[in-house]
């Protein structure tokens, strides 16, 4: 099956973003095939016309809580240390497994719509195993490509950790999927305490997956202590993702940067919660690779055009050097290189998988769309995300969410919501 998307206006981000301008982009067996002018259409090729459309690799959220969109907007105005409260100690432990089932599907169809093809699913909601069964199940159902990052939510300490990691891992990640890969979502040193992190880091690495941790968003004392904790025990390393590193000074950064960790900012998030000011700038000045965040649609939006222009203006407003191209490829390729697949998707290089989105520029938000790159950080919204691909299947055309009966999709949303505050 062969896709052949003609005439757009084509903005790759690899090695940092630039409009290769009017393009044809050929997709065969959903791999990205060639990008070029005037690409002769192969005999069985389906041919969409995106004259009129921004072609560029679809976005990367690099940490979101995807099951919390039954709980949309629920705790607006609030601290981080209310929403610690409100979400996590009052409402994940009412979660049953259809309502982790319904905000999965629905926060990734959610992501899926606003161009968002890639999405590391924070899950501490993993209170079952039944819990974990209809998370997977929903990130399969989506279409969309996901690592699925586990936190082990049961009773049994390190011990249940140890032996429902290993169970998960087995049950669903022994034969390498197209779509969905598993990562460790640690609660790490400074929530869990030590005992608890090194036995998240053990499983992670007798697993060979990655880490991703909330480290260094809750304060500056924590954030150096955590971090010698992690030295000190041999655990700094490559492969781990350091959630809201807003605390952390630049020297830390760049000692993160240098043991190969990375950055997820939730510029946003932070910035309403007070979590913090967001390290966007001062993690890329580090060195270290820097993706993006949602983190939680309770407080905040879910789309990837709210996130790169809360992190361009948070920078811009402090004087900083940093650009539209800047923050794109933090949505993009960074991204994907956080959550692991830098080799696999956030650019439009030849071979690697078809993840697209073509943003319409003829609509009163977009037009006329003078520099593309700028018109995707600063104009676009979810309302221009024409069409959506994910390794080369259309999931979102003509505006429209394909495959899944959304109406439906809404319904159990809120039926899930009003169960959960009932
Ligand atoms: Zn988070």
């Amino acid at each position: 099956m062969s896709l052949l998307l003609r005439g757009g206006v084509v903005v790759d981000t690899e090695p940092t973003p630039f409009v290769t301008g009017h393009a044809d982009v050929l997709v065969e067996g959903g791999v990205i095939a060639a990008v070029g002018t005037g690409l002769s259409s192969p005999p069985d090729a389906e041919v969409i016309d995106a004259t009129g459309r921004i072609v560029l690799p679809g976005f990367v959220d690099t940490h979101r809580h995807t099951w919390q969109a039954a709980i949309r907007s629920i705790t607006p105005d609030i601290s981080f240390g209310g929403y610690l409260e409100r979400v996590l100690g009052g409402l994940a432990p009412r979660y049953r497994t259809q309502d982790v089932y319904a905000g999965n599907l629905a926060g990734a169809l959610e992501c899926l719509n606003s161009g968002i093809t890639t999405l590391l699913d924070w899950s501490h909601i993993q209170l079952t195993p039944a819990h974990t069964e209809a998370t997977v199940e929903a990130l399969r159902a989506s279409g969309i490509r996901a690592v699925l990052g586990y936190c082990y939510g049961g009773p049994d300490g390190p011990e249940g950790l140890a032996a429902e990691g290993r169970r998960v891992h087995r049950a669903y990640f022994d034969r390498a999927d197209p779509l969905l890969s598993m990562a460790i979502a640690a609660l790490g040193p400074e929530i869990a305490g030590e005992t608890l992190a090194s036995h998240e880091w053990r499983l992670a690495r007798d697993l060979g997956l990655p880490v991703t941790v909330h480290m260094g968003g809750h304060g500056a004392e924590s954030a150096e202590r955590g971090l010698a904790f992690l030295r000190e025990n041999g655990l700094l390393g490559p492969g781990t993702t350091y959630v809201h590193p807003n605390h952390y000074t630049d020297d830390a950064l760049k000692r993160i940067a240098d043991s190969g960790g990375t950055a997820s900012v939730s510029p946003l998030i932070e910035a309403e919660l007070g979590i913090g000011y967001p390290a966007t700038g001062r993690a890329r000045a580090a060195g270290l690779t820097t993706g993006l965040s949602a983190d939680t649609v309770a407080s905040g939006p879910g789309d990837m055009f709210s996130l790169i222009r809360a992190a361009y203006t948070l920078e811009r407003a402090c004087g900083a050097d940093f650009t539209t191209r800047d923050v794109l490829r933090m949505a993009t390729l960074e991204g994907a290189e956080v959550v692991g697949l830098g080799e696999v998707t956030g650019s439009l290089r030849v071979g690697k998988q078809a993840d697209l989105v073509l943003l319409r520029t003829d609509t009163p938000v977009m037009a006329p769309a003078h520099d593309p790159i700028g018109a995707i950080v600063l104009s676009a919204d979810t309302s221009c995300v024409d069409t959506v691909l994910v390794g080369g299947r259309v999931v979102k055309r003509d505006g429209r969410l394909l495959h899944h009966d959304v109406p439906g999709v809404l319904t159990a949303l809120r039926e899930s919501a009003t169960a959960l505050t009932a």
